[in-house]
C-alpha cells in the first residue's frame, strides 16, 4: 500500500480504485460474447439466453433493493406476473381495444413500478422478517387474481403473451431486443450503484444509525427504487410473457422468486456483475443439467448452502482481486491538518451549539437531568465523566436520536427538532460513534463518502440516465473524500474494504466522513479509544486544527490529557447532572472532580 502514498492527484488516484477492471471489462466482454452468440448457436440456445436477459431486467432492479438496500423483498414473481398480465391483456384487447405494444410495456412499467411501491412500503416500518413475509403474501394474491379473474386473464387456461413484429419475432431477433433491455437495465442500476444513492442504500442495509447522522433517510431514498425495481419486473414481465408465447398462472412459480433472490446472493451482496453472472448461471444451470431439471429447487437450495459456507461475499468477492493483497502491518496514522483548509473552504460561518435544562429519563434512569451547555464556533468543548454519566446520551440528543422529554437545543439561535437525525446533517452538525459504525464490504473512501450525501445535486432521475450533474458529483465527492482521508492519513488505505482495518483506523474513517460536510459542529464520541499515545497526540492536533476553522467540537474522552491539552472549556458530567464547568485548569483543581472522577 505503501507505494500509493503521497501522489500528487489524489481524485486520479481515486477514479483508478474505484473502477476496478472487473467492473469495466467484465461487461463489456459479456456484451461482446452476447453479440457473438447468434452467429454459432441455435435456436434453442437463443431462447435460453433470452430468457437469462428477462430475468436479469428484473434481477437489476431487485439487487438495488435485495443487495444494496439488504431489504428481503423475496416475493418479487409477483411483480413478473403483473407485468405479464398487464402486456398480455392489453396486446390482447381483452379490456379495451389492442394497444400497441409500446403502449402495452409502459403499462406494465408503470404499473409494476406502483406496485413495487406499495409492496415496498413495509419495509419502512417493518423488521426484515416480516417485510419478507408480506411480499410473499403478494405474490400469492397476485396470482390468486390470475386465477380468479377470467374475463380478463383466461384464468386457469391463461392467454397468448404480446407478439413482436418482424425482424424480432425470430428467436434471434426477440433475443436482440431481450439483450438491449438487458443492457439498458444494467446500465441505470450501474448509475445508480455508483452514486450518492446506492452508497447510501448499503448504507442502511450495514450502517444505518450513520446513515441518518449523514442525512440519509430511509424512506426518501426507498421509494425511488422500489419504484425503479418494480418498474424494471413489470417490463420483464412482458418480455418474459412474450418468450413464453402463451402464460398461465402456473407459469409463475415460487420457485422463479427463488431464482431471483439467490441469483444476488450467490452474485455478492452490493456488487451488479456478480448477480449479473449469478443470474445467468442459474438460468442455464438447469438445460446443462437438463435430467436434473425437476430437482432444481433442490439444487439452489445446495448451492446456495455451499456459496453460504466456502464464500460468503459470493461471486463477487472471488472477483475482488484489489483486496486480495496483503495489507502492510503496524501501520501508523498520520494525519494531516494542513490539507483542511481545502475541506472547509467556502463554507459558511459555523454558528454556536446550546443545551438549556435537558432531561431524559429510561424508565427509572435519569441519563441527563437538566443539562445545559455552550460550545462557541471555533472552540473545543471537553464532556467528561464517569462511564454511565450520559455523555453518549447527550450527543444522541444532540444529533436528534432522542427527543428530550425537557429542554431543548438550539444551533445558532434557531432550535432544532426533535427525533428527525437524519436533518442534523443539512444543517452542519456531523459526528462519530462510540463503535465505529462503518460499511465493512465497502472501501475507505466509499464509506467516506457517503458522508457527503447530502451535498450531491443530480436527483435521482438525473443519476439514473446519468446527465453530467451525476458524472460531476461523483467527481467531487471523490476528491474531497480524497482530501478528507489525506487530512486524516488514511489515503493510503482508500481502496481497501473497511473491513480489513483497525478498529483504530476505522475511528479516523469517521472523522473522515464527518468531515465531508465540513460540520459547523463535529460531535466525537470518545475518538481516542484504542489509539497508541502518539496517535493520541496527532489526533489532538488535528481536532485543534478542525476547531481553528470555526467548527464548534464536543468532545467526549477519557483521555485526561487530550481533554486538558485541547479544550477550552470542559463540562464534567456526573449521573446526568453537570458536576462541574470551566477552563481547563480550574477542572483540573476542582475538588468535587478529583475525587469523584480524575481519582487522584
Ligand atoms: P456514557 O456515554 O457517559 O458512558 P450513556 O449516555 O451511554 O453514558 O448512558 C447514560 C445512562 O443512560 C446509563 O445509565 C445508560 O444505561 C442509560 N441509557 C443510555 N441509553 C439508553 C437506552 N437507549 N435505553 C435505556 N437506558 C439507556
Ligand atoms: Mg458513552
Amino acid at each position: 500500500m505503501a507505494s500509493v502514498q503521497g501522489q500528487p492527484s489524489a481524485a486520479g488516484l481515486a477514479s483508478a480504485f474505484r473502477s476496478g477492471w472487473a467492473n469495466r471489462v467484465a461487461p463489456i466482454a459479456a456484451l461482446a460474447v452476447a453479440l457473438v452468440l447468434p452467429f454459432i448457436g441455435n435456436d434453442y440456445w437463443a431462447v435460453i439466453l433470452s430468457r437469462a436477459a428477462v430475468y436479469w431486467v428484473l434481477v437489476a432492479g431487485l439487487n438495488l433493493i435485495v443487495g444494496f438496500a439488504g431489504q428481503l423483498a423475496i416475493g418479487y414473481v409477483a411483480l413478473l406476473t403483473l407485468g405479464a398480465y398487464v402486456t398480455s391483456v392489453l396486446a390482447a384487447g381483452n379490456v379495451m381495444p389492442a394497444m400497441p405494444l409500446v403502449v402495452c410495456f409502459a403499462a406494465a412499467a408503470i404499473a409494476g413500478g406502483a406496485f413495487g411501491v406499495i409492496v415496498g412500503l413495509p419495509a419502512l416500518r417493518l423488521r426484515t422478517f416480516y417485510f419478507a413475509i408480506s411480499t410473499l403474501g403478494f405474490a400469492t394474491i397476485v396470482t390468486q387474481i390470475a386465477l380468479a379473474w377470467r374475463s380478463v386473464t383466461g384464468g386457469g387456461i391463461g392467454l397468448s403473451g404480446p407478439q413482436f413484429p418482424e425482424p424480432f419475432d425470430t428467436a434471434w431477433g426477440f433475443y436482440a431486443v431481450c439483450l438491449i433491455a438487458a443492457a439498458f437495465a444494467t446500465w441505470i442500476s450501474y448509475n445508480i450503484a455508483h452514486s450518492r444513492f446506492g452508497r447510501a442504500l448499503v448504507a442502511i442495509r450495514d450502517a444505518d444509525v450513520a446513515a441518518e447522522a449523514n442525512g440519509i433517510s430511509k424512506t426518501a431514498l426507498l421509494i425511488p427504487v422500489f419504484l425503479l425495481g418494480g418498474a424494471l419486473a413489470g417490463i420483464s414481465g412482458g418480455l418474459f410473457a412474450t418468450l413464453q408465447t402463451y402464460i398461465t398462472p402456473d407459469a409463475f412459480t415460487f420457485d422463479l422468486s427463488i431464482l431471483f433472490f439467490i441469483a444476488i446472493l450467490i452474485g455478492g451482496r452490493g456488487s451488479i456483475l456478480g448477480p449479473l453472472l449469478g443470474t445467468i448461471l442459474l438460468t442455464i444451470l438447469p438445460e446443462i443439467a437438463a435430467p436434473l431439471a425437476s430437482w432444481s429447487t433442490f439444487l439452489y437450495a445446495a448451492l446456495l448452502l455451499a456459496i453460504v459456507l466456502a464464500m460468503p461475499g459470493g461471486i463477487s468477492e472471488l472477483l475482488d482481486f484489489e483486496n486480495r493483497r496483503p495489507l502492510t502491518s503496524g501501520r501508523a496514522i498520520v494525519p494531516n491538518p494542513a490539507l483542511l483548509s481545502g475541506i472547509f473552504a467556502r463554507r459558511p460561518a459555523a454558528e454556536a451549539l446550546s443545551l438549556k435544562n435537558v432531561v431524559l429519563s429510561f424508565g427509572g434512569v435519569r441519563a441527563l437531568d437538566g443539562l445545559d451547555l455552550d460550545i462557541k464556533p471555533g472552540h473545543v468543548h471537553g464532556l467528561i465523566g464517569p462511564n454511565g454519566s450520559g455523555k453518549t446520551t447527550a450527543l444522541n440528543v444532540i444529533s436528534g436520536y432522542y427527543a428530550p422529554q425537557q429542554g431543548e437545543v438550539r444551533l445558532g439561535g434557531h432550535p432544532l427538532a426533535a427525533g428527525h437525525p437524519a436533518q442534523r446533517a443539512r444543517v452542519g452538525i456531523a459526528r462519530t460513534f462510540q463503535t465505529p459504525h462503518v460499511v465493512g464490504e465497502e472501501t475507505v473512501l466509499e464509506n467516506v463518502m457517503i458522508g457527503g450525501t447530502v451535498s450531491g445535486r443530480a436527483n435521482f432521475l438525473a443519476t439514473l440516465f446519468s446527465f453530467p450533474g451525476r458524472r460531476r458529483d461523483e467527481r467531487e465527492l471523490t476528491a474531497k473524500a480524497m482530501r478528507a482521508l489525506e487530512a486524516v492519513g488514511l489515503e493510503a488505505l482508500a481502496p481497501v474494504r473497511a473491513s480489513r482495518l483497525q478498529h483504530s483506523e476505522l475511528r479516523f474513517i469517521e472523522i473522515a466522513r464527518a468531515l465531508m460536510l465540513s460540520p459547523s459542529v463535529l460531535l466525537l464520541d470518545e475518538p481516542a479509544a484504542g489509539l497508541s499515545p502518539d496517535e493520541i497526540k496527532r489526533l489532538g492536533a488535528l481536532i485543534g486544527e478542525i476547531s481553528r476553522h470555526g467548527t464548534a467540537v464536543l468532545l467526549v474522552e477519557h483521555h485526561s490529557d487530550l481533554i486538558f491539552a485541547i479544550c477550552e472549556r470542559v463540562t464534567v458530567l456526573n449521573q446526568g447532572r453537570v458536576l462541574a464547568h470551566g477552563t481547563p485548569a480550574e477542572i483540573r483543581s476542582h475538588k468535587d472532580v478529583v475525587s469523584a472522577y480524575l481519582g487522584v
